[in-house]
């Protein structure tokens, strides 16, 4: 297989791209194309497609990121306890403003003009008043009455809906568990086979996030936990949720039905403002370049939409569709990378963010303290890299949510740490570099930063460790000069 050639402004970028893998991009050299184009995590939305595909899809990205020579993250998203329409009568019902549906138990209609989910209790929890959403809120429909077997709704947004499409019950307290069956075996496949997120999908509480994270952990995964925010529930309970996570999705496409969607580019705001005080990576997802699913080129509402979340601050841009299903993924990921460059530039322009109010768990007082001046030294020298070497990752994310307009490379002694730093802006994880010896690890730097184009001889790069003098801290800044290569 001949390799793509990695998209020469990859380095430069500091938005990470997420690309899902669907049908349009599964095959090894799709996967290994868009990787060339720049997507920095590869993203298996759990429900779709079997176990045994996704297994395939698994070992494809780890053998494209080894012909890259570079960490690739990828990201198991479960399902999540999604209410969905049952079979209804001729595959599809056609809801005409004001007509009356009827939902009945079971998992198949047999009138046009009932309709039925997966949730066996859906009857047993509506009540008259609810709002009830079909497909992705392009329906809506007012629950008028309910009986021991049906509940009459009547429509108030006509459109035609389809077997299988998701259901919404904004503001509806429903009684399933944040993870079904089916998630549980997908965690612990997630857990067994070294992915490196696990996303988990309407999330309601800090409680469910802990519990999936113990699942991960006793089958020896260090998985982080990407909550998803797309219930206002979630929202109600943002900041805990957060505290308990280790990552966090703004998953638009639910949120903008759960919640009025005029509502959602504040709560867009609010939850990355929250992210970046705790210092969790956050990522924006759903409808980013929607209309490159058919087109080559997206809106301008799109490209805007994409700049306004980098300039929110967020860590991540993600694409669904417009990878999974549409017709030109390798466009959307250059794209998405092409809006970041263009856009980053404006961040710098900004005044230096102050340190976090919160307490950051895992950060040294030492590292914080030394990750703060470091941006200020940096950025005297006009340096053209902070280095750092970190264990855990705590203290590369620590300094991509100041937002140091230098870039930074990561090494970690830990292969999956270095994968899921491929998530934080602004930070190049590193594989295999010299982490314990910093004359090595300076020497390792500097050959890579000349391969890659990033140093050139008189540049300046610091460097951020520890000498062990401060247990776990970050007490060792040194300021190198790149020497010419003859
Ligand atoms: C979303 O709702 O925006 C989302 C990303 O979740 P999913 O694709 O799993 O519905």
């Amino acid at each position: 297989m001949t390799m793509a050639t990695l998209n020469p402004d990859f380095y430069r970028v500091r938005t990470k791209t997420i690309a899902t893998v669907g049908p349009a991009c599964r095959q090894e050299h799709q996967l290994a194309e868009l990787a060339a184009a720049g997507v920095d995590v590869f993203r298996l939305n759990m429900a779709h497609g079997q176990i045994e595909q996704h297994q395939e899809t698994l070992a494809a990205i780890r053998r494209v990121s080894r012909n890259e020579g570079r960490p690739i993250g990828v990201l198991a998203d479960l399902g999540g306890p999604k209410i969905r329409l049952g079979e209804l009568q001729s595959g599809q019902v056609e809801c005409r403003q004001e007509a009356r549906l009827r939902f009945v138990r079971g998992e198949t209609a047999s009138h046009p003009d009932e309709l039925v989910s997966n949730y066996a209790r859906l009857i047993d929890e509506l009540k008259a008043g609810d709002r009830v959403m079909l497909a992705d809120g392009t329906v809506a429909l007012m629950v008028e009455e309910c009986g021991a077997d049906t509940a009459v709704c009547r429509v108030t947004q006509s459109g035609i809906v389809r077997s299988r499409q998701g259901i919404n019950l904004p503001g509806v307290k429903i009684g399933l568990p944040a993870m079904t069956e089916e998630d549980c075996t997908h965690a612990i496949w997630a857990a067994q086979h070294g992915v490196d997120f696990v996303g988990m999908s309407f999330v309601r509480s800090p409680d469910e996030v802990l519990a999936l994270k113990a699942v991960l952990r006793a089958h020896g995964s260090r998985a982080m936990v990407i909550a998803k925010i797309e219930k206002p529930e979630a929202l109600d309970r943002l900041e805990e949720i957060v505290a308990a996570s280790d990552g966090v999705m703004v998953a638009r496409g639910d949120l903008g039905v759960e919640i009025d969607v005029a509502h959602m580019p504040v709560a867009q705001k609010h939850i990355v403002a929250v992210c970046n005080r705790y210092h969790k990576p956050v990522i924006i997802a759903t409808q980013m370049l929607d209309s490159m699913q058919h087109s080559r080129q997206p809106t301008r509402a799109e490209v805007t939409d994409v700049a306004n979340a980098i300039l929110d601050g967020c860590d991540a841009c993600m694409l669904s569709g417009e990878t999974a299903v549409g017709e030109h993924p390798q466009a959307a990921v250059e794209m998405m990378n092409r809006i970041a460059l263009a856009t980053e530039p404006l961040l710098r322009d900004r005044p230096p963010l102050p340190l976090s109010d919160v307490r950051i768990d895992d950060l040294h007082r030492v590292t914080e303290a030394v990750v703060y001046g470091v941006q200020f030294i940096a950025s005297r020298l006009d340096a053209k890299l902070i280095v750092v070497a970190t264990h855990s990752g705590a203290t590369a994310l620590a300094l991509s949510k100041l937002r140091s307009h230098v870039p930074i490379v990561a090494v970690s002694d830990c292969e999956e740490v270095s994968r899921q730093m491929c998530l934080n802006w602004g930070v190049t994880p590193l594989e295999g570099a010299p982490m314990r010896d910093s004359d090595q690890l300076i020497k390792h730097i500097e050959a890579w930063g000349q391969r890659t184009g990033t140093l050139a001889p008189g540049d300046h790069l610091v460097l951020v460790s520890g000498i062990g003098l401060v247990a776990h801290g970050h007490n060792m800044l040194v300021v190198h000069e790149v020497m010419s290569g003859e």
